[in-house]
């Protein structure tokens, strides 16, 4: 029984591409030779997306809609279908037709090699070069470096990965980009293919620049509650010791300066100026870890959603009308 494909696409406010992304799915998918479903989640557009993903689901039963309570952001979206979805592998991508369905079988084809993890690389991105594609560049230089899982494009939506690679992860913020990562640092086999990108035709980019600083700091909160969740005494503990430190050692050299050079800094309100701004840096920073432990916590003790439907079709769901 070959495996079975969940679609998965988050869509915002896109009424005009729904009928063409269809088209494209369908001209694809029944020719691959797996069973598989389309995911279509409504998150919270306020166009027509609603009517014509529910028009969708009544001409075609592998089409599921889930229409999400208001807007929750892209990652929360995919989610909501991940947590839906029933297919062995799972492949998310936008539903704007800036990703290709025809790729879909390239995918595949990776993943069939043995790999856990397959990700789209938009060699040739068809998005603003300074809003979108210098930053996103940066971003992904970073990213690289930072996780040490070396990929070239993290925020192609366009992906496909077995289904037990996704549990346990909980995706929010800018971190659908991460699942490669996620997956890597658990002993997951994560290969790269090439992807087609087209510009986007109907309908606007929901993003500018400042996504690019979201996913920055998401990265620093996924490589420290890696590293430090289980003892975050390590890294705060650590941080104080070497600050205790570092004052016993400035109070030594002002102590030296007075006694055995006779000169003073303390009249000088530099050193205090310089101390203050790195330390109120760094602790905005730690508190920023802190708050996010604390909010992880929070969501999952409470088992608060990271997003509320508000009714689906063709899924079974006590809310179904
Ligand atoms: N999207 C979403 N919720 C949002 C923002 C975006 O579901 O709050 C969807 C959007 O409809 C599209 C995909 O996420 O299918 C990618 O969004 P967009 O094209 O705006 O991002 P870009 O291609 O510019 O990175
Ligand atoms: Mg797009």
């Amino acid at each position: 029984m070959p495996e079975s494909l969940s679609i998965i696409i988050p869509l915002y406010n896109e009424q005009d591409n729904i009928a063409p992304l269809y088209e494209k799915l369908d001209a694809v998918l029944p020719t691959l030779g797996h069973p598989y479903e389309i995911i279509l989640v409504n998150d919270g557009s306020v166009d027509e997306t609603r009517e014509r993903l529910d028009a969708l689901a009544c001409r075609d039963d592998r089409v599921r809609v889930v229409h999400l309570r208001r807007n929750f952001g892209q990652t929360a979206a995919m989610m909501a279908g991940i947590d839906l979805a029933r297919g062995d592998i799972l492949i998310p991508m936008d539903g704007d037709l800036q990703n290709d369905p025809v790729d879909i079988p390239r995918l595949l084809a990776k993943l069939a090699e043995g790999y856990d993890v397959v990700s789209g690389w938009r060699k040739d991105r068809k998005d603003n070069p300074i809003k979108r594609n210098f930053p996103s560049r940066v971003a992904n230089c970073l990213i690289s470096a930072i996780s040490g899982v070396r990929l070239h494009d993290y925020g192609c939506s366009l992906k496909a990965y077995r289904r037990q690679i996704i549990k346990g992860v909980k995706l929010y913020g800018e971190m659908h980009r991460f699942i490669p990562i996620h997956a890597a640092w658990q002993g997951a086999r994560v290969a790269e293919v090439g992807v087609t990108h087209h510009p986007r035709i109907h309908g606007e980019s929901k993003y500018g620049i400042e996504r690019t600083v979201k996913v920055i700091l998401d990265l620093m909160t996924v490589k420290f509650l890696d590293k430090y969740a289980q003892k975050p005494m390590y890294l705060f503990g650590g941080f104080g010791l070497v600050s205790m430190l570092m004052s016993v050692l400035s109070f030594l050299f002002m102590l030296y300066c007075k006694f055995f050079l006779g000169k003073s800094f303390i009249e000088t309100p530099l050193p205090q100026v310089v101390v203050m701004f790195m330390l109120i840096g760094i602790m905005a920073i730690f508190m920023g870890l802190i708050a996010e432990i604390l909010m992880r916590t929070y969501h999952e003790s409470q088992d608060k959603p990271t997003y509320i439907v508000d009714c689906t079709r063709n899924c079974t769901c006590k809310r179904e009308p």
